[in-house]
């Protein structure tokens, strides 16, 4: 069995906008095992819309079509769908009422146009719409479901994943589940990590074992394909444990998981305060921090010291120091750490500091060479690395250098 998916708008095949329902859509479909075999793009007209369904009816086990539910002129899906079913379109009281609450919850008076949108071809099944005024349709061409749903992303999304992806495993259409884990690292290179895990990630491993990098982060997912949610949980877990095991700290999460979810995470078991210094990175590692609620708790505060004379005015680095080493340089790092520390009385004090480029800085340093300090209660370090990348990418990548000295203090302390 094969589904063929239909977007309909000329928005879309005039090239104004991309059709990304289908692209959603068959990525949904292939996690309960249907696979796609037809995306069919159709503008905003009766014919070509009833002979691009009859066509999708007669080839696939299962026709899903985006747009057109809309009440204005353009909006033609249920026009067309009554049209290839040979029925009459038929009001639905229950539908009305709810377009109707819905605009009476906005305080806003209701379109009489808006009243098309409960109309349904006779036989078919109205699917309700959480979202949005316009409810989907579910209708049968002979054996071949047909379900015809909103345009607008987010209304589909809800609809798909509330209304419909349970009746066509409820069906018995969908042929199994995919589970994904993603597992987050950070700190060793993408052919460094695969040397590791050579033996997971060769063509062919059941289950499936990918690398992906994304700004530094190298991510492995683990792709289980099975008959059951359990099925594929059992697959993954070994392999999750083994990978866990090889690569130890280097994983630092899962999933949508950031370095500074697992910083802040750390900081509250370890009843630690933070502060911040930041040159090359301008506020970044703060700002990431501040992104999670709770993170008052634990980070006091930090200061942007982008000029020398501000390094040695807010953070105390000695003049002599940057004039000595440059301010790209360890020794300007972990005076800019100690300096934060003293001055915030946090527990642990992170800083960076380094030549983002695209030009050599004042301390004519080699574009992409960064320093990261930190100090904690007696001792204090830094760490240095060669980023290549543009101006953005090297700020991004030294801040999760940062982020992951906390972590990695943090679990070694
Ligand atoms: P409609 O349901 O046809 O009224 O579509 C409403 C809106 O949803 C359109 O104006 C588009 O912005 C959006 N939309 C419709 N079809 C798609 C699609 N295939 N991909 C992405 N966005 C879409
Ligand atoms: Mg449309």
């Amino acid at each position: 069995m094969k589904a063929e998916i239909l977007s309909i708008g000329s928005e879309l095949t005039s090239g104004q906008n991309l059709d990304t329902n289908a692209q959603w859509l068959s990525v949904r479909l292939a996690e309960i095992g249907i696979p796609v075999g037809w995306h069919t793009t159709i503008a905003d007209n009766v014919d070509d819309n009833v002979a691009a369904f009859r066509i999708a009816a007669g080839r696939a086990g299962l026709v899903l079509a985006t747009g057109g539910l809309g009440p204005t002129q353009d909006d033609l899906t249920r026009e067309v769908l009554a049209t290839v079913g040979g029925v009459d379109l038929i009001f639905h009281e229950p539908s009305f009422v709810h377009i109707r609450d819905l605009f009476a919850k906005r305080n806003r008076p209701m379109p009489e146009r808006n009243r098309v949108q409960a109309y349904f071809p006779a036989g078919a099944e109205p699917i309700p719409n959480a979202n949005g005024t316009a409810p989907g349709i579910w209708m049968m061409a002979g054996a071949t479901p047909i379900v015809a749903m909103p345009g607008v992303p987010s209304e589909l999304f809800a609809m798909f994943e509330a209304e419909v992806k349970p009746r066509l495993v409820h069906l018995g259409l969908a042929g199994g589940v995919q589970v994904q884990r993603k597992l987050n690292t950070f700190g060793l290179g993408e052919s460094h990590l695969e040397e590791k895990v050579m033996d997971l990630t060769r063509r062919g491993h059941v289950p499936e074992v990918g690398i992906t990098a994304s700004d530094a982060t190298i991510s492995l997912r683990i792709i289980a394909r099975a008959a059951t949610l359990v099925e594929a949980e059992a697959q993954i877990a070994p392999v999750e444990a083994t990978i866990r095991q090889r690569l130890g700290n280097f994983v630092y999460g899962a999933g949508s998981e950031e370095l500074q979810d697992e910083v802040l995470r750390l900081l509250a078991v370890k009843r630690q305060t933070l502060a911040t210094a930041e040159s090359v990175t301008a506020g970044l590692v703060a700002h990431r921090l501040a992104t999670i609620p709770g993170a008052s708790n634990w980070l006091r505060g930090g200061i942007v010291a982008y000029t020398n004379d501000i390094k040695t005015a807010l953070l105390g680095v000695p003049k002599e120091l940057i004039d000595q080493h440059t301010a790209v340089s360890p020794q300007v790092a972990e005076a800019m750490a100690l300096g934060a520390r003293q001055r915030f009385g946090s527990d642990l004090a992170v800083s960076t500091t380094g030549c983002a480029g695209p030009t050599t800085g004042a301390a004519n340093k080699p574009v992409g060479l960064v320093y990261v300090g930190l100090a904690w209660d007696g001792g204090v370090a830094s760490w240095t690395f060669s980023w290549i990348g543009t101006r953005t990418e090297v700020q991004s990548r030294t801040a999760k250098l940062a982020l992951n000295r906390v972590r990695l203090h943090l679990l070694e302390s």
